[in-house]
This record gives structure tokens, sequence and C-alpha cells, in this order.
């Protein structure tokens, strides 16, 4: 095409050319044409009128004098010389016999010689058989003749004008094919030049960033150049703002903990985050192109998109999907274009919900049940003394004790409910103080020495020196008094020892006992709520199940841990560990 381009801007010039050069040609052959004939015009006239001046000077000459005069005239000037009386008679004739020739007086330069002017006229002349110029003056005196007539043959002007002529067409030619070669170096470059453009063009469309067009010279195309490299910037520009709004988008999407996924009219993916995958217990992501079954095999996700297609609205389904793990999920299905038959699947992991409001469910059956056993008992004891009871001296006392013990667990039950429902909240703090912890160690072994003692177990603190740490004081009481509590409470023979210890970066505290210890598969969840190894035997202790819970959510909140370490049947030994800061 560029190839066509150049032809035709060549041709187009050189017709041009060639049309011009050819007028020029046509013109200058007509000018000069014109311009030898004007002065060869202006020649024989003053041949006229030389003869006509030789003339005056033999008026009086015989007949054979002035056919002398005339042939050196005629043989001077190389024309022929004819002498024509006032009423057209010729009077005499240097290359032809007077008396021969017909009246000369209607010929038109004779006529304006007569009339006093200068007569010119070109024709075929019948007597010499040739084409002459004429040109015809008047005689200066009255003479025989009143006209001085000179002629000469067109041939001479004609074969000058024909030599003027080619001198101009070669001058023409040579013109016109230095034109060509100009021409054709013209459209050669101006070709290349579009075909630069057209090259950086489609660099630029196809995103090379170093693609520029030249500028310069600054003509149409130098500005097309420059109107190129304006756009290839724009398109830099609003390309890179388009990646950047990509890349925050897939940002987005690849940091999003839902699934989401965009799948086409055949169920293949679209497009899909990492979290949808990994929702869905893929190996691997779920690529471009790959079919949705080869992503999930879940037959009622595939329900739901089938239903997508064809709702007019919003279709979502709670499932339950068996990726390695179970996972509860909410799958919602929409149709973002319907035109183009996508569907966009997003799945919101609900496994967490769902635990939590298990656990919620769990607590609310959990701690009616433990309210329910001391609240029959109240309410059976109460009724017993309404029922008489009062009126049993021996039996009454024992039964206000049960109803006292009674209260005094459900007590225990709402203070306990109240530190974990204190300690769960969001905003729990802590009112941190610089304490020495074997300072709160000796005040609570000294607290539960007695219960120990009225068991028949021995109470020791071992070791010394100072413990000191940042901490909630009323709160590690509370940590302390759980860990003795409970030892004291399930150790039947033997004692309870209690150490603590530290280095630069904590301080650590353990509480071993010779009890009963507890089973491996429980170990695991004594922390958990309610959870009791023996509950009968906890009840029976006035134990309400949550005390390690609080133990282990009062130590998270110091950043420290809590750890068990049981044999059944040799003890158990509970372990705490908190920062120093
Ligand atoms: P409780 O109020 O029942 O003692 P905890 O949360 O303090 O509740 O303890 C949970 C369970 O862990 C107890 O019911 C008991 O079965 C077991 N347990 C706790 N401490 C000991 C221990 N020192 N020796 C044996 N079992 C223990």
């Amino acid at each position: 095409m560029l190839q066509s381009l150049r032809a035709r801007l060549f041709l187009a010039t050189s017709l041009v050319l060639l049309v011009a050069m050819a007028g020029l040609l046509f013109s200058l052959s007509r000018v000069e044409r014109a311009w030898l004939s004007d002065r060869n015009a202006d020649a024989l006239a003053r041949s006229a009128r030389e003869v006509a001046l030789v003339l005056e000077r033999t008026r009086e000459a015989s007949p054979d004098t002035l056919a002398a005069v005339l042939a050196a005239a005629d043989s001077a000037s190389g024309c022929r010389v004819t002498l024509i009386a006032a009423d057209g008679r010729v009077v005499a004739d240097s290359r032809a016999d007077a008396g021969s020739l017909e009246n000369h007086g209607d010929r038109p330069e004779v006529v304006a010689a007569l009339a006093g002017r200068i007569g010119m006229d070109v024709r075929h002349s019948h007597s010499l058989g040739v084409d002459l110029q004429y040109v015809a003056v008047p005689a200066l005196r009255p003479s025989p003749w009143a006209v001085v007539r000179v002629a000469e043959p067109l041939e001479i002007v004609r074969a000058l004008d024909r030599s003027l002529l080619r001198v101009s067409a070669l001058a023409v030619v040579s013109v016109l094919l230095a034109s060509f070669v100009l021409a054709f170096w013209v459209s050669n470059r101006f070709a290349a030049r579009v075909r630069a453009l057209e090259t950086v063009a489609s660099r630029i469309g196809s995103g090379e960033e170093g693609a520029r067009a030249l500028e310069l010279p600054s003509d149409e195309l130098g500005r097309l150049g420059a109107a190129l490299n304006r756009m290839s910037g724009e398109l830099r520009a609003r390309l890179r703002a388009l990646e950047h709004e990509r890349d925050e988008r897939e940002h987005i999407l690849a940091h999003m903990t839902d699934g989401v996924a965009m799948l086409d009219a055949g169920n293949h993916v679209v497009h899909g985050n990492a979290s949808f995958a990994e929702l869905l217990g893929a190996v691997a992501p779920a690529m471009p192109g790959m079919p949705f079954s080869e992503v999930a095999r879940s037959p009622e996700l595939e329900d739901l998109l089938a239903r997508a297609r064809v709702a007019p609205g919003v279709v979502e389904a709670d499932l339950r999907l068996w990726s390695p793990r179970q996972r509860f999920v909410r799958a919602v299905a929409t149709r973002p274009d319907r035109e183009r038959g996508e569907v966009l699947l997003v799945l919101h992991d609900l496994t967490e919900v769902e635990r939590v409001d298990r656990i919620r469910q769990d607590f609310v059956a959990n701690v009616s049940h433990e309210l329910r056993t001391p609240l029959t008992s109240l309410r059976g004891y109460a009724e017993t003394l309404l029922d008489g009871g009062l009126q049993d001296e021996a039996r009454r006392e024992g039964f206000v004790r049960v109803i006292r013990d009674q209260a005094e667990r459900l007590q225990a039950l709402v203070d306990d409910l109240l530190s974990l429902a204190e300690l769960e909240r969001p905003e729990a703090g802590l009112r941190a103080e610089r304490l020495d912890l074997r300072v709160l160690l000796a005040r609570q072994v000294a607290v539960f020495r007695a219960a120990a003692e009225r068991s028949g177990l021995s109470l020791e603190l071992e070791g010394g020196g100072e413990l000191e740490l940042s901490a909630d004081r009323a709160r590690l009481e509370q940590v302390i008094a759980n860990l003795l509590d409970n030892a004291v409470k399930y150790t039947e023979r033997g004692g309870v020892t209690v150490r603590a210890g530290g280095d630069a970066r904590m301080v650590w505290c353990e509480v071993e006992d010779t009890g009963p210890g507890i089973p491996h598969d429980d170990q695991p969840r004594v922390f958990e709520r309610f959870y009791r190894v023996d509950k009968a035997r906890s009840r029976d202790k006035g134990g309400t199940g949550l005390g390690l819970s609080i133990v282990k959510h009062i130590v998270a909140l110091h950043g420290g841990e809590v750890a068990l370490r049981s044999e059944p049947g040799a003890g158990s030994v509970f372990r705490f560990e908190l920062p120093r800061g």
C-alpha cells in the first residue's frame, strides 16, 4: 500500500510536470514564432524603407537602370522587391516580369501602404510557388510607383523557428527529467516517513514503552509524529492508571477472606481469588479457564450456579462443604451482566460464626444445667421445711445448712460467671502494678493452709528471693487461689507444693499435688468452661467447672501461658508463666 502511495505520488507529480512542461513548450513555441515573425517583419520593413530610399535617388531612371537597382537590392537583402503603382499595377519586380503580374491593388499589404501605413501579410505566392512574408511601405515622394514591397520566403523564418523549438524542447525535456528525479526522491522520502510513522504507531499499539516518532521537519508529517508521541504518552499514563486500578482490585480480591469467583456461561473459571480455592479445599488455585467441577466437587454449588443462571435476582444457600476439614459457608450467586451469562459466586465462611454460636448455645445450656441442681435442692429443702420440717427440731438445722450450702454454691457459680464475663469483654483491661509474685504466693498459701490441714495435707512454698513483675494484683491472686483450691480440693493424701522462679524476661509458678491426676484424654479440655473430669466429685467439692477457664483467661490477658503436666494416679502439676514487663 505504501509502495502504491509512493507510486501514486510519483505518478501524480510526474503527470502534473508533464502537462505543465508540454503547456510551457507549446506557449514557448507560439511566443517564439510570434517574436520571430515580428522581428522578421521589422527587418523586412527596414529593407523596404532602405530600397525606397535608394529608389528615391533613381526615380527618373530608365527601366533597365531600375531593374539593375532592384536586382542589386534583391541580392543585398535576399528579398524579392516589387514596385507597385497607385492603381495596383506592378511597375517592376526583382524576380518576375512586371508585365506578367496581375494587379496588386487588392493585396492587403498594398492596401495598407497605399493608405500611408506599413502593410504586412503572409501568404502563398502563386507566381513563385512558395509561402512568402510581404511588407509594403509607401514611396517617399510621388514616383511612377506608389508602393515599395519586399517579400521573403517564409522557409527561412520557419527553419529558424524549428531550430529555436528544438533548443526549447531540449531545455524542457532536461528540466522534466530533473523534475522526475526530484519527484521520485520526494515521493520516496515522503513514503519512507509515512512508513516510519506506521511502524511507530504499531509499536505504540503493542504497548512498547520507548516507541517515539520523528517530529522534524515540522511539516504535517512532523506534526503527526508529535501527535503520535503525545497520544503514546497519554496512552501510557492511562494504561498505568488502569494497571494500578487493576492491581488494587486484585490486591483487595486476593486478600479477601471471602471466596470470590467469576464463572463463564460454560461454568469455567474466569477469575477466582485465593480464598475461593482455599474454602473449597482445592489443591491448586482456581486458574482462568479451569472447569468449575475441577475446583470443587460440590453438587449443591453446581445446583446453585444452575439456579442463578435462570433466576431473576440473587440466589443464596447455606452449605456444609467437606474440604479437608468441614466448613460451613453461605454461597451467594448473581449474574452481574445478564447478556454475557457469567455468574459471580461469593462464598462467606461461616464456620467460625457457627462455632461461636454453638459455644454460646452450649454455654446457655451448661449454665441452666448448673443452676438447676442447686435451685432444685433449695426448693426441695424449703418445701420440706414448710411442710412440717420447721417443727422437726432434730433435722431442721440440717435442712437450713443444706439450703445455705446450695446458696453458697449458687453464689460461687454466679461469681465465676461474672468473672468470666468480665474477662471476656473485648475491652477487658488489667490494672497492672509492680508486685512480688512470691509475696502473693505466700499470702495465698497462708489462706489455704487451714483447709489443707483440715484435709490432712501438707502445703509448702519452696524457694526464696523476690519475683517482681507488673501484673493485676487481684486477678493474679485469683489465679493462684483457683489452682490452690483445686489442688487442695482434689488431693486426698500427701500434700501440695508451690514453687516459683524466673529469669530476666519472665516469672513462673508451679502448683504440684499428689492427687488423682488427670487422664491424658481430658488434659487438653480441662481449661474449657464447665469441663469436669469427674462431675459428681467436682460438684461434691463445690466446684463450678469454671476455675481453670478463669485461670487461662487471666494468664492470657497478661500475655502469659498456662500448662498442665499430669499422670493419672500420680498427681498433677499446673504451671503458669508471666512476662515481667
Ligand atoms: P472445678 O470448679 O470443677 O474445679 P475447674 O475448672 O477448676 O473446675 O477444673 C476443671 C476440672 O479439672 C475439675 O472438675 C477437675 O475434674 C479437674 N481438675 C482440676 N484441678 C485438678 C487437680 N489439681 N487434680 C485433679 N483434677 C483436677
